[in-house]
């Protein structure tokens, strides 16, 4: 299939379109002015059910919605659609993002690792034995998720664009630092390379073997929206044959695939794609954020989980997504999220619950929302970290108090004295330097919803 981009620019040409109202057309113009998409003929013609709009999972994932900005915003950008003038929608728009930029100064050096005094701005360690690398090339994606925080790094707001230096400075640090066992390659979507580049970055980890390197995990959402990455494109069988290497050179290569919904696994294209990337030896193991709107369906859960398991894949982190918007448009409570899980979770046999979540992605670390705990007549939740930045706290329980409305833990209270410590550093982590979508507090930080 040869690839079409869809934008805001062009994105009256997909036929489907037409049948909207002028409306919608219009607010789509206006809410794609602050929240910009990118979509493409996979996508529009094999995901998307035309049938059910604007409830189609898919559609709610690609195209902006008008409950995505305040109704006094909307307003006011729809009347600068409407008459016409694309300049003033375009400072309109950009006022809008920088408002919503939220971040205190010096932020994007968290995690961010020095080398000979240098911070090096395409790497992140944060857990010992993981360092995320962002190749410079590979922080674009095949198609915008409507609630991705990284969309900012897309959008040429330069100076907030991490950028990843050469391979050789990776190579160095890991030489460094012995005890990181684990390449976690990210972007935007480092599958949006093409082949020629990604072996740029990959070959020469393969040939030095640094430190105590053992696997290299590779972020995409490129099964869900762009299979033919790894079936038809030109360069799909050199892509193969660098998974291939990588196994051949003694590495664990993990295909961290971002599913959103089943229906993204259930094209021919995308089963075939999978079977490629699984003769290579490589294992795909499956993430998402839980979001209102797109996958608030425990059935759904657990029919794509039994699905991931029947194609052999492992089934890895459901993420609990950050508050995204002023009217929490895709936001779900801690409580609803759990329920969800839980329903989805006794759906399924222990192969698919390696699942694990719902998790959040803080500053201290990952916690698991484990369970709603009755003690004496009165509710809690019990809490994990499942990852942290201190070691000490991997795998420690601790309990918060039971609030039906929260959707974060900032938004919980400690159980008992003895839980406070745990309470600290919990604001939702902070990757990049983005603009946040909520807009609504300076307080608010982005986070980790995707890929
Ligand atoms: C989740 C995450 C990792 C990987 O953690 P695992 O538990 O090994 O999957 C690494 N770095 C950051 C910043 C993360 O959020
Ligand atoms: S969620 Fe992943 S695929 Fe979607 S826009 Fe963000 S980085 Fe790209």
């Amino acid at each position: 299939m040869k690839y079409k981009a869809y934008t805001s620019r062009n994105f009256e040409e997909i036929p489907q379109i037409s049948t909207l109202s002028s409306k919608t057309i219009e607010e789509m113009k206006a809410v794609a002015a602050v929240f910009p998409f990118k979509t493409n003929n996979y996508v529009v013609e094999q995901l998307i059910n035309w049938n059910n709009i604007p409830a189609d999972p898919v559609y709610q994932l690609t195209f902006p919605q008008p409950g995505m900005l305040p109704k006094n915003i909307l307003d006011k950008l729809t009347d600068a659609v409407r008459s016409g003038d694309s300049e003033q929608l375009a400072v309109q728009a950009r006022n809008i993002q920088m408002e919503m930029n939220p971040q205190p100064a010096g932020q994007l050096e968290l995690n961010v690792p020095e080398y000979y005094n240098q911070p090096l701005s395409g790497l992140q360690h944060k857990y010992r034995e993981t360092v995320l690398f962002f190749p410079e090339h590979g922080q674009t994606c095949h198609a915008y998720c409507t609630y991705c925080f990284r969309w900012a790094q897309f959008i040429g707001i330069d100076e907030l664009k991490m950028a990843g230096r050469e391979t050789e400075i990776l190579i160095d640090y890991l030489e460094d630092h012995p005890e990181v066992t684990d390449l976690l390659i990210t972007g935007g979507d480092p599958m949006f390379m093409r082949t020629k580049l990604v072996r740029r970055y990959i070959e020469p980890i393969l040939r030095k073997k640094p430190g105590g390197l053992q696997t290299i995990r590779i972020g995409t959402k490129a099964l869900s929206y762009w299979p033919y990455r790894f079936t038809t494109d030109s360069d799909a069988p050199e892509l193969l044959d660098l998974f291939r290497e990588v196994a051949a050179a003694g590495f664990n290569l993990s295909v961290m695939a971002h599913f959103t919904h089943i229906v993204e696994m259930e094209t021919e294209e995308a089963a075939a794609a999978i079977e490629l990337i699984k003769s290579t030896g490589a294992v795909i193991r499956c993430q998402s954020p839980i979001l209102k709107q797109i996958n608030d369906d425990a059935d759904m859960w657990a029919e794509m989980w039994k699905k991931q398991v029947h194609f052999g894949l492992i089934p890895y982190y459901m993420f609990v997504a950050r508050d995204t918007g002023p009217k929490s448009y895709f936001t779900l409570t801690l409580d609803e999220t759990y329920r969800i899980f839980s329903k989805a979770m006794r759906q399924v046999t222990g192969l698919a619950r390696t699942v694990r979540g719902p998790s959040m992605s803080t500053k201290a670390g990952k916690v698991l929302l484990v369970g709603i705990s009755e003690i004496n007549g009165e509710q809690f939740y019990a809490l994990k970290f499942i990852q942290a930045r201190d070691t000490e706290l991997v795998n420690k329980v601790f309990y918060a108090k039971y609030n039906p409305d929260a959707v974060w833990i900032t938004d919980l209270k400690p159980a008992f004295d003895s839980d406070r410590r745990f309470f600290t550093g919990q604001k939702p982590e902070v990757e990049f330097l983005l603009p946040c979508r909520s807009g609504r507090d300076s307080e608010v930080e982005a986070g980790k919803n995707c890929c």
